[in-house]
């Protein structure tokens, strides 16, 4: 590994200051499980890294029950599971964020890094598609905000310019009769990559038996995470039943263009597709209705 200058910034606009100067040759440091490994094995350069765990901003998580949550980018994926308030408003965030890699790699590697990083296969981006979350973005020119829906690009990239970076991810405040769910398909247990995920959110009537709205995200079927959003809006009306989910799946079969790698061929990949959004959107459904689906780590129901 070559000799890379480190500098800490302690604002956004320090940050931004370094990254503008730089351009190419400056990269952003969060929690470092992603770049510190591209970086050494030379899938990335740099002369200097930019660490941003020292912003206040950006390692500021704030929820309440009226404004919604404002995930700063660099708050390490563990704070998140382990926040009773936010995994019960926002399930399927907590689902990804306790399968990102293990308990070490979650003390340090953050949501904001994992979308950034902008693998077709992250975990946590069918979870943000799905819960429509926003990106705020700050740069030279100010800041903007760009639905996570809007912001991977090609595999690796995405839409943030030279000197910009990832502030913070904001959600809506939760709603009555919704409910959310992440599901990954992967060949061995534990720190593997996601053969196909997805991350469904509904919202049912009050008697719990027909969708109202729906929003589903897909990763590792296409050359970037996918929005499925014909998929969501057949589902509007439709009832919340085994049925309407399975036929789901056969309609995200339609929208996934995998490839065929070491982990599935393509045909295998097509077939996982419809399975995980048909059991993602029942998760999101039974949560919706109140019931307890999965587990945390700290023993609390979300
Ligand atoms: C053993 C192991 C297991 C893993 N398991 C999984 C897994 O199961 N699922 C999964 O999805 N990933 C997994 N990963 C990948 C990685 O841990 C995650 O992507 C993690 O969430 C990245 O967060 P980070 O804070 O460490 O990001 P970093 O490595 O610090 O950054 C990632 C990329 O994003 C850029 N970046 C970071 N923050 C910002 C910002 N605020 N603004 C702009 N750019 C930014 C960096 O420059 C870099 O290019 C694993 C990695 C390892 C080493």
């Amino acid at each position: 590994m070559k000799e890379i200058e480190y500098a800490a910034a302690h604002s956004v606009d320090e940050a931004v200051g370094l990254l503008a100067a730089r351009g190419e040759k400056a990269r952003i440091l969060a929690g470092g499980t992603d770049i510190l490994v591209q970086l050494r094995e030379g899938l990335r350069d740099a002369d200097l890294i930019v660490d941003i765990k020292k912003i206040p901003e950006l390692m500021n998580l704030s929820f309440s029950a009226a404004q919604g949550l404002h995930l700063g980018a660099s708050v390490p994926c563990y704070r998140i599971y382990r926040d009773p308030a936010v995994a019960s408003a926002y399930p399927a965030l907590a689902d990804a964020a306790r399968i990102i890699g293990g308990w070490q790699i979650q003390s340090r590697g953050s949501i904001g890094g994992n979308l950034c990083n902008s693998s077709p296969a992250a975990d946590s981006i069918p979870a943000l598609i799905a819960l429509d979350a926003k990106c705020l973005i700050a740069g030279p020119d100010g800041r903007r905000s760009v639905p996570v829906a809007e912001f991977c690009t090609s595999p690796g990239r995405n839409v943030l310019k030279r000197g910009e970076l990832l502030v913070a991810l904001e959600f809506a405040a939760p709603t009555k009769h919704e409910g959310s769910r992440y599901l990954r398909f992967i060949p061995r247990n534990e720190m593997d990559i996601a053969v196909v995920g997805a991350g469904a959110w509904l919202r049912l009537n009050a008697k719990g038996d027909t969708i109202e709205a729906a929003r589903l995200g897909l990763a590792a079927v296409a050359p970037k995470p996918l929005a499925a959003i014909d998929v969501a809006s057949w589902l509007v009306g439709k009832p919340a039943t085994a049925e309407t989910f399975t036929e789901a799946g056969n309609r995200a079969r339609l929208l996934a263009k995998p490839i065929s790698d070491m982990r599935a061929p393509a045909e295998y990949r097509l077939h996982i597709v419809g399975v995980m959004t048909a059991r993602a959107l029942t998760g999101a459904a039974e949560r919706a209705r109140g019931v307890h689906v999965g587990h945390s780590p700290n023993g609390k129901k979300y």
